[in-house]
């Protein structure tokens, strides 16, 4: 859960952040960024600021503007098989600042990222790889992934098949990928 007024803190930081970072974005869309905080009510610590630019049937176009240090929990995007779809398939690319990112993998020696304690259970995965502007990465769809934004934020699309927000499995069991705003 976090406050109307945290919400639009970050949303006003993500703003700043996405525009110094030489975004060219309509100023209605400042109000559609999303924020989460993944239930744990920790936004500094553990969220995303996401304005989602399309999601439609086939693809999902974003961009994720994420604060200093700020962590997004290990998930995994699985398939359908109702419909036959194996899931979404993720690119990541670093538009600004630095993305820490793990996946499954063989776990790097001294990683680059500084996840708080509460959260270190859930992250399972460490295999790294360190994204700055213009580097990308391709994630198949069902494995497990986390990343961290660097010491100076991350600004970063993501680009990928269909969305599938509501069936992403997530590590940890207090993750809730609805945010609560506080009235
Ligand atoms: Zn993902």
């Amino acid at each position: 859960m976090i406050t109307r007024e945290q919400m639009q803190r970050a949303r006003d930081w993500a703003w700043q952040a996405a525009k110094k970072s030489g975004l060219v974005l309509k100023d209605v869309e400042q109000d559609q960024i999303e924020v989460a905080d993944f239930g744990l009510s920790r936004l500094d610590q553990v969220g995303a600021q996401i304005l989602t630019l399309e999601a439609n049937a086939w693809v999902s176009i974003k961009v994720l503007i994420l604060s200093p240090w700020q962590l997004e929990p290990q998930h995994r995007h699985p398939p359908c098989a109702a419909e036959g779809y194996p899931g979404k398939t993720e690119v990541l690319r670093c538009w600004w600042g630095r993305l820490f990112h793990y996946h499954e993998g063989l776990e790097t020696g001294s990683p680059q990222a500084r996840p708080s304690e509460e959260d270190r259970d859930y992250l399972t995965v460490w295999n790294e790889t360190v994204l700055r502007p213009a580097d990308q990465l391709t994630l198949a769809p069902n494995t497990w992934h986390w990343f961290q934004a660097g010491p100076e934020g991350a600004v970063v699309w993501t680009i990928s098949s269909r969305a599938t927000e509501a069936v992403d499995q997530w590590m940890d069991p207090r993750i809730r990928r609805t945010t609560v705003i506080a009235s």
